[in-house]
C-alpha cells in the first residue's frame, strides 16, 4: 500500500474515534455492574475473576445455557436485537464485549445509553485489516510487507511487487486461517484468488509477503480509562491445524527479543488510546526480526496461562482496566506451558488432570484444569484448557508429549 493510502486510513480511524470516541474515564468499585456482549468461555472467565473481587455480571448471549450464563444471569438474545441490548445497557453500569465482530449500530447505541470505555474506533479498526495495519504502522510498529488488492490484476502486481512467497488474506471476517491462501508460484494467484474471494464483486483483500518465522510469540497488553499500561510476559504459541494448541511462557526467544515485543505492544495499546486488553500476535524471525501479525481487543487465548501462573489474571486486569482501577502485577510467578483441550481431547484430558497422574508427580507438575461448560463437544471445539505449572517448560512439553492425547 502505498503511504498517503494508509495515513489516510489511519486518519479515518482516527476520525472515527473522535466521532464515537471512548467518554471520559469513570472509577467503578466493586459493587457496580459489569455486562458483557457474548456468552462464550472469555465473558466466562471474566465474570469468574471479576465476582471474586465484588463485582456483578450480566451477559447477552443468543445461546440458552451458554458458558458465561451458567454463572452470571443473561439475557438470551441475539447479538443485533436492539430491545435487549438496550436491557444490558438499563442493567449495567459498564459494558464491556468479548468478541470483536460486534455490530456496529448496537456498539452505537450501547455507548450512546450506557457507559462503554472501550469505545467503539477499536472494534472499527480491528474488524478490518487494512485498517488495523495501519494503525499499527501509525503507532511506528512493523508489520509484514503488504499491498491492498481488489482483483486479479491488482493481486498480480502486488506480487510482482511484494515477490512470492505471500499470503493472500480476506480484509474482513476471517480468523484461524480461514479466508487466506499462501501462494508460493504465480501460477497459482488466479486460483488463490478465486479462494479467497469467491463471487465478491470488488472484493477488499490484502496480500501479505510470507514471512518465515522462527515462532510466534503474542504479548497481551492492558491500558486503563485513565491511561496507565502494562504488558505481560510474551507467550510462545504453536499452532496445530490453525487453531491455538499449546502457550509456552517464558517464551524460547532471548530476553532481549521479548523485552521488545513488550514494548511494541505497550506503544500499538498507547497508540491507539486502547481501553481495556489488546492482544497482539507477531512472528519472531531467524534475525531477531518482529513483525505484528494480527490484533484482539479483548482477552484472548494465549493470555489463559496467566491464570495460574501470573499476579494478576488477564482477566482481572481487564476488569481493572475497564473500571479504571489501577492495573494488576503481571509477573510471571512460574513457567508454565497451556494445552488447549478441543472436543476430541475432552474425556482424556479432564482424566489425566483431574486424577492421580504419574507422569505429572514424576515431573514435579501442576495440572490446573479449566472446562468452559459448553453443552456440545465436538471435534476442534475449543472447551477447555490446562495450565501445566512447571519447573522448567520442557517438563511441561514432555508431559503433553507422554500423556498422548493430543495427537488427533
Ligand atoms: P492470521 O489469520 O493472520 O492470524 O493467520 C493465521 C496463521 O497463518 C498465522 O498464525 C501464521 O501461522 C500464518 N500466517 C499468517 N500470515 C502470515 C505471513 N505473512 N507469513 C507467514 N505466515 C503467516
Amino acid at each position: 500500500m502505498v503511504k498517503a493510502e494508509g495515513e489516510a486510513i489511519a486518519a479515518g480511524a482516527e476520525a472515527q474515534r473522535e466521532e464515537t470516541g471512548a467518554q471520559p474515564p469513570r472509577t467503578l468499585l466493586p459493587g457496580a455492574t459489569i455486562g458483557v456482549l457474548g456468552g462464550g468461555q472469555l465473558g466466562r472467565m471474566m465474570a469468574l475473576s471479576g465476582s471474586a473481587m465484588g463485582y456483578r455480571f450480566v451477559a447477552l448471549d443468543p445461546a440458552k445455557d451458554a458458558p458465561c450464563g451458567q454463572v452470571t444471569p443473561q439475557i438470551t438474545a441475539a447479538y443485533n436485537d436492539r430491545d435487549a441490548a438496550r436491557e444490558l445497557a438499563r442493567r449495567s453500569d459498564v459494558i464491556t464485549y468479548e468478541f470483536e465482530n460486534v455490530d456496529a449500530g448496537v456498539a452505537a447505541l450501547l455507548a450512546e445509553e450506557s457507559y462503554v470505555p472501550q469505545g467503539s474506533a477499536l472494534l472499527y479498526t480491528t474488524q478490518h485489516r487494512l485498517r488495523e495495519k495501519a494503525a499499527i504502522e501509525a503507532a511506528g510498529v512493523p508489520v509484514a510487507p503488504y499491498r491492498k488488492v481488489g482483483s486479479l490484476a491488482e493481486l498480480e502486481a502486488a506480487a510482482a511487487d511484494l515477490g512470492l512467497p505471500c499470503v493472500l488474506k480476506t480484509a474482513t471476517g476471517g480468523y484461524d486461517g480461514k479466508g487466506q491462501a499462501v501462494i508460493r508460484r504465480p501460477e497459482e494467484l488466479a486460483a488463490a484468488f478465486r479462494q479467497v474471494a469467491p463471487g465478491a464483486q470488488v472484493p477488499e483483500l490484502v496480500l501479505e509477503k510470507f514471512i518465515a518465522f522462527q515462532c510466534e510469540i503474542s504479548v497481551i497488553a492492558a491500558r486503563s480509562a485513565s491511561g496507565e499500561v502494562k504488558s505481560f510476559p510474551p507467550a510462545e504459541n504453536i499452532h496445530v491445524d490453525n487453531i491455538l494448541h499449546l502457550s509456552i511462557v517464558p517464551a524460547r526467544v532471548p530476553e532481549e527479543i521479548q523485552r521488545r515485543a513488550c514494548e511494541l505492544a505497550e506503544r500499538i495499546v498507547s497508540g491507539m488510546k486502547a481501553v481495556g486488553l489488546l492482544a497482539v500476535e507477531m512472528f519472531v524471525t531467524e534475525d531477531g526480526e518482529l513483525f505484528v501479525n494480527e490484533l484482539a481487543p479483548r482477552p484472548h487465548n494465549s493470555g489463559h496461562y496467566t491464570m495460574d501462573a501470573c499476579v494478576t489474571s488477564q482477566f482481572e486486569q481487564h476488569v481493572r482496566a475497564i473500571c479504571n482501577l489501577p492495573l494488576g502485577d503481571t509477573k510471571l510467578l512460574t513457567p508454565v506451558v497451556m494445552v488447549n483441550v478441543l472436543g476430541q481431547h475432552l474425556d482424556g484430558a479432564v482424566q489425566a488432570a483431574c486424577c492421580a497422574n504419574e507422569e505429572a508427580t514424576r515431573l514435579g507438575i501442576s495440572p490446573k484444569l479449566h472446562i468452559y461448560g459448553k453443552t456440545e463437544s465436538k471435534t476442534g471445539r475449543k472447551m477447555g484448557h490446562i495450565n501445566l505449572l512447571c519447573k522448567d517448560t520442557g517438563d511441561g512439553l514432555s508431559w503433553v508429549e507422554q500423556t498422548n492425547l493430543w495427537r488427533n
